[in-house]
């Protein structure tokens, strides 16, 4: 299977704005130190770690919301590490990204239909109105939510939203970032399911980023371990479970609850 992304020697420094002198510039941080991954098309990767191992960084370094400082990030072929916005633009809608919490992300003032229709008009697509239903029905929700509001809906009903507004614009690859972690178990498992069938039937690659390991384990063929911007193990899921090399892969394990008998996987 070809690679979607092939990430070299990456490495990513950023201003620490706490300790930016009144005079003179902020001394930089090393948040990522000299990654070195691929991610095969069609694969779902998981991103654990602590807080702080640099997994968002990561992830919007993948996105370019962020430049690397070093190294080589190419996506299905292109040198994407150093592009401009204006020659990022035509690949951005390929790569997309969801966040933890929709309601930061979806405009309050706007209906869901237009909050789906924005980076649709961004990227130029024609025949929206269609292509709004359908991001809607793949996600699971009734055409009649294109009128709702973001507040009359649920934790996961939004999450599905953002969803459903990253989808329609057809994209290769989607990051998540923590997108389950603020619902409640139920509403987890169903958006967990719902992105399973999405990887299945639209052939996307994802990369799922969660310091929960139970979700990780389910939804990923592959997991990569970070702690302090580095990577300590990138293994098959079943592998890494059945023998963590690392000391730190073991702790995060260790931490993770009984699974939960009321819990059900549909
Ligand atoms: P994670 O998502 O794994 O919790 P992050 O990627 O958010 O980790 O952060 C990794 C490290 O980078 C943390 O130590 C954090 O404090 C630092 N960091 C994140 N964003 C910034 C920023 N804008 N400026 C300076 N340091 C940052
Ligand atoms: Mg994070």
């Amino acid at each position: 299977m070809a690679d979607l992304y092939t990430v070299t020697d990456l490495s990513l420094s950023l201003a620490d704005m706490t300790r930016k002198p009144l005079f003179g510039t902020a001394p930089r941080l090393e948040i990522l130190k000299g990654l070195n991954f691929a991610i095969p098309k069609g694969e779902v990767i998981g991103i654990v770690g602590g807080s702080g191992s640099g997994k968002s960084t990561l992830g919007r370094a993948l996105v370019r919301l962020l430049q690397p400082s070093g190294g080589r990030i190419s996506f299905d072929g292109t040198d994407i590490t150093h592009l401009s916005d204006a020659d990022l633009r035509p690949l951005r809608r390929r790569f997309q990204m969801i966040f933890q919490d929709p309601m930061s992300s979806l405009n309050p003032r706007h209906r869901v239909g237009t909050i789906i229709a924005a980076p649709l008009h961004l990227h130029g697509f024609d025949g929206i109105p269609a292509r709004i239903n359908r991001a809607l029905d793949h996600v699971g929700l009734p055409k009649t939510f294109a009128t709702r509001y973001p507040h009359e809906l649920s934790g996961g009903q939004r999450q599905r939203v953002g969803i459903a507004r990253a989808i329609a614009l057809e994209p290769d690859f989607i990051l998540a970032d923590e997108i389950v972690s603020g619902l409640d178990v139920s509403s987890q498992a169903q958006v967990l399911n719902l992105l399973e069938g999405l990887v299945r039937d639209l052939g996307l690659t994802l990369a799922f980023i969660s310091h929960d390991l139970s979700v990780v384990r389910r939804l990923c063929a592959r997991v990569m371990v970070l702690q302090q911007g580095r990577i300590v193990e990138n293994r098959p899921t079943a592998e890494l479970f059945a023998a963590p090399e690392a000391d730190y892969t073991r702790t995060l394990l260790e931490a993770i609850p009984l699974p939960d008998p009321a819990q059900v996987w549909v």
